[in-house]
């Protein structure tokens, strides 16, 4: 359930609350809203209503929530969740753009990309140094040095970084050098990973699973969000149909679905998404205009070489180019980019 504040409310009627949610067992998560203090509940619905928390002075109204994510859902915030990240906005007026290689593979390809995709208006660069591929033969990732290439391009562009960790272990050690921690499509149900990452100190990124439901999705990001870790960034990529002219099916409806039901922004990512290059472009301007608050896109120096993904990368010629067109479409859904 949610305890709704006055507008006024004190601090100690807040207060006054909290202690006695906390007295009778409840788990409690503020959300400290331009207007009013919300206060999330979780713990035994039956007990709640012997509180009497509606006659303390300061609350508006109690309301109980049914959805079975009760911090992600709208109802406990009803403004967007900004996540800020290095200065900038995400889930705010201006459209994130993340950006870079399936996988770090050199210092060099890091550094020219990194370059690039910063001059042509990315924010954030990507690249996987933990990678899991489906078959145990295929290139891993460089580990630990990519993290440091990843953190060196950084330290040249000023760009945030983006990469993927894949168990709970290494928590920790991807937490040293990214500033988002990816969680992949095949990891989103992970349990220990998600509760690992619920008390991470950065933003989380949870693309959605392979054959997961708009809800699973979302219960996912209740996971991370349960253990006090709110900064969650749904990413949108694809999910699997019976169509096979595409890698996946890239659910753009998801966006205003995820947007109705939840204060969380959400990203699409079309590479992932379609796995086709030439489908990229058209994908990111649609994502766009269905209101998605960013994109994910693979971009490599020479995309026939890449040690992965290499099919679905742009060059980085044709990002620059998109990225023109992307701001236009952009400005037509009064966002900037
Ligand atoms: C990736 O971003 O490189 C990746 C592996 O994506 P996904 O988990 O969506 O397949
Ligand atoms: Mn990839």
């Amino acid at each position: 359930m949610i305890i709704v504040m006055d507008p006024g409310a004190q601090k100690k009627q807040v207060d006054e609350v909290m202690s006695r949610l906390k007295q009778f067992g409840f788990g409690i998560h503020l959300s400290e809203g331009e207007s009013r203090t919300v206060i999330g509940a979780i713990g035994d619905r039956t007990k709640a209503l012997s509180l009497g928390l509606e006659a303390l002075e300061g609350v508006e109204k109690v309301v109980p929530i049914s959805k079975p994510y009760k911090l992600v859902c709208r109802e406990f915030k009803q403004e967007n969740n900004i996540i800020d990240l290095n200065g900038a906005k995400i889930g705010g007026e201006k459209i994130m753009v993340m950006a870079g290689p399936c996988a770090v593979e050199s210092e060099e390809q890091m550094m020219e990309t990194a370059e690039m995709v910063k001059a042509a208006g990315a924010d954030v660069l990507r690249g996987g140094a933990f990678k899991p591929r489906t078959s145990p033969y295929a290139f891993q990732g460089m580990e630990e040095e990519g993290l440091k290439i990843l953190a060196k391009a950084r330290e040249k562009t000023g760009l945030s970084i983006v990469t993927e960790v894949v168990n709970p272990q290494s928590v920790p050690l991807v937490e040293q050098y990214a500033d988002v921690l990816q969680v992949g499509a095949r990891n989103m149900q992970n349990f220990h990973l998600l509760l690992e990452l619920s008390k991470a100190k950065k933003p989380v990124l949870l693309k959605r699973g392979l054959s997961a439901t708009i809800e699973e999705w979302l219960m996912a990001a209740e996971y991370i969000m349960s253990g006090g870790n709110y900064q969650v960034i749904l990413c949108e990529r694809g999910i699997r149909t019976f169509e096979t002219q595409t890698r996946n099916t890239l659910d753009l409806s998801s966006i205003p679905i995820v947007k109705q039901l939840s204060h969380l922004p959400v990203i699409v990512d079309p590479s992932h998404g379609t796995g086709v290059r030439h489908l990229v472009p058209s994908m990111c301007k649609a994502a766009i205009a269905a209101g998605a608050d960013g994109l994910m896109v693979e971009v490599h120096p020479n995309p026939e070489k890449a040690f992965c993904d290499g099919p679905q990368s742009l060059t980085l010629l044709q990002f620059k180019e998109i990225m023109e067109d992307l701001r236009r479409v952009a400005a037509s859904v009064d966002r900037t980019l």
